[in-house]
């Protein structure tokens, strides 16, 4: 509102291009600072406190069904809209009526904007919907891309994008027809420490770097859960949690591999490995010279952590992969003398930066840093490294000469 003007003033006459101006203005998401300014509390040599939060309206914000109530949606995503600026849980879909009845009652979801997997499609008429998010087993991102596409929606999927390169390119092909974007929940790439990480690496403040070691395992329950079946999962630990330390090799260089070799070990008489595979070594080269050694496991205990070597300092960050808690230690020796700087982890919800990322992107009309492209890149290494294993030798892959050839617009710093 103009200087001098109070609530409840009338506003002098305007031409109608300045009215559809100002009307535009109005409609738009308030995605910026306040325009108020308090009086300072600190003197300027005391430490700033952090940015203000600075949320969107409920109203302005995109509005996202979340399909497959699952550990993932109920754990992290659905908790994660709380401190998300520009997204907001619209409605549900569920193959169990009575768990997303209690899940709407606890995050007010309408009755009207529960869905069935069979009445999905019905979503197409829910304008309050304009992101579905997909949080279901692997095998399943691609029909529910394809149908959600259908339905005019933006689609923000979970990695891995699907199960075989064909798939990832109908979900391409999908959203592309139907005038929609599609982007592959590869959080890691929102996440701050892991971003200082690559932007390091870019500008070689230690140099130029020589090797990476990377390390995804965990210890799976002995269950029949759908992670175990290759038909739903489409592997074991290397599309689930090996898949990090492929996409984080690929995001930090910004290069993509130009070979792979690999090895596959699963413990024989292992219940959990009669589908898929329990452990994944493989190896992967970029055109810089640079060397990725990673490994990935369904069988050992939790590790999931990296370290880039450079010519003058290294870049630990133990833990890398999980949701909170991460850490990163960088040792150079600037003067000759071991120096190791640790800096602040700034704590945010990688959902949440995830969730808004897309969400600005739909409202900016940009495409999102982790587009289906990514996905569809990491699928075809992927395949590469089953061959290699299967045939025991290294396997080639096309040069791509451009940087962040597969990736969209970076998602805003949040120190
Ligand atoms: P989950 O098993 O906890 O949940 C899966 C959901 O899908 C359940 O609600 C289940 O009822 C439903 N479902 C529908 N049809 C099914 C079927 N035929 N078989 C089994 N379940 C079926 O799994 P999750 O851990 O929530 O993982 C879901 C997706 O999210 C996966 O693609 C996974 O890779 C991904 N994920 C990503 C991250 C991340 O950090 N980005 C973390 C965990 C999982």
């Amino acid at each position: 509102m103009p200087a001098g003007r109070g609530c409840g003033q009338q506003a002098p006459p305007i031409a109608a291009s300045e009215a559809h101006q100002a009307a535009e203005a109005a409609a738009a998401p308030a995605t910026g600072p306040l325009d108020i300014k308090l009086p300072l509390l600190e003197a300027p040599t005391d430490p700033k406190g952090a940015e203000p939060f600075n949320p969107d309206a409920p109203d302005r914000r995109v509005g996202y069904a979340l399909v497959g109530l699952g550990h993932l949606t109920l754990n992290e995503i659905l908790p994660a809209f709380g401190k998300s600026k520009h997204a907001r849980p619209v409605a549900l879909v569920s193959g169990d009526a009575d768990k997303m009845a209690k899940v709407a009652k606890q995050y007010g979801i309408k009755p009207s904007s529960c869905y069935s997997y069979q009445t999905y499609d019905k979503l197409k008429d829910n304008p309050e919907v304009e992101m579905i998010y997909i949080v279901l087993p692997n095998s399943m991102h691609h029909e529910f891309t394809l149908r959600g596409a259908k339905a005019g929606k933006h689609i923000l999927c979970e990695k891995p994008m699907t199960n075989s390169v064909k798939e990832c390119e109908e979900m391409i092909e999908a959203c592309k027809k139907a005038g929609k974007k599609l982007t592959i929940a590869y959080r890691i790439q929102c996440e701050p420490l892991n971003r200082a990480a690559m932007k390091q690496v870019r500008a070689k403040t230690y140099g130029a770097t020589k090797m990476l070691q990377m390390m995804n395992t965990q210890n799976q329950a002995h269950d029949q859960q759908w992670r175990h079946k290759k038909a739903l999962a489409g592997g074991g630990s290397l599309p689930d949690v090996g898949l990090y330390c492929l996409n984080t090799t690929r995001f930090l260089l910004g290069e993509e591999p130009t070979e792979v070799s690999a090895q596959i070990y699963s413990t024989p008489g292992d219940d959990r490995f009669k589908e898929i595979e329990e452990n994944v070594s493989f190896t992967l080269r970029f055109p810089s010279g640079a060397i990725s050694q990673c490994m990935t496991g369904y069988g050992s205990f939790n590790n999931k952590s990296y370290t880039v070597y450079a010519e003058t300092g290294s870049i630990k960050m133990d833990p890398a992969f999980p949701y909170h808690g991460l850490h990163q230690e960088r040792i150079h020796a600037p003067d000759g003398q071991q120096v190791k700087e640790t800096p602040n982890d700034p704590q945010k919800d990688q959902f949440a930066l995830e969730m808004d990322h897309m969400a600005e992107c739909v409202r900016q009309n940009k495409t999102p840093c982790t587009p289906g492209e990514e996905g569809l890149q990491d699928q075809r290494i992927m395949e590469a490294i089953y061959l290699s294993a299967k045939e025991n030798r290294p396997v080639q892959l096309p040069a791509v000469a451009k940087l962040d050839a597969f990736r969209g617009a970076a998602p805003k710093d949040e120190a």
